[in-house]
């Protein structure tokens, strides 16, 4: 499989890896969109928020608490930051392997665009 989340698990894809563990690997968005734009992601492959199954939720449970984890080492836990997981292509969906994103280091807008 050709995916290139899965290759930044198994360092084949260059990334600069912020958290590991057992579970979910956090790097730095390349094109980050805040001040802190971190993505974390599942060792597991799952393609996308809607395929995660009755049975898998310690992946999404597992990629909040390393997201806060990663907001919390960012500095961000006090001032605030934003969590966004994209599905489909309305959403901008662009890499189908789950990923979180942790925004922060600016306030952020609402509605989101
Ligand atoms: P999404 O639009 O939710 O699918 O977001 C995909 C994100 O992955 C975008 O913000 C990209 O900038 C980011 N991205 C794509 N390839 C890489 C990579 N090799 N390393 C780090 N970030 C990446
Ligand atoms: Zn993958």
């Amino acid at each position: 499989m050709d995916c290139i989340f899965c290759g930044i698990v198994r360092g084949e894809v260059g990334a600069q890896v912020v958290r590991e563990d057992t579970d979910t690997v956090a790097f730095r968005d390349l094109n980050p969109q805040a001040p802190v734009h971190v993505l974390v992601i599942p060792r597991q492959h799952v393609a996308s928020v809607n395929d995660v199954g009755e049975n898998q939720r310690a992946v999404l449970g597992g990629l909040i608490i390393a997201a806060r984890a990663v907001a919390q080492a960012e500095g961000l836990a006090e001032s605030g930051y934003r969590l966004v997981l994209n599905a489909g292509a309305d959403a901008g969906l662009t890499v189908s392997h789950i990923h979180l994103h942790v925004l922060g280091g600016r306030a952020m807008r609402w509605p989101p665009g």
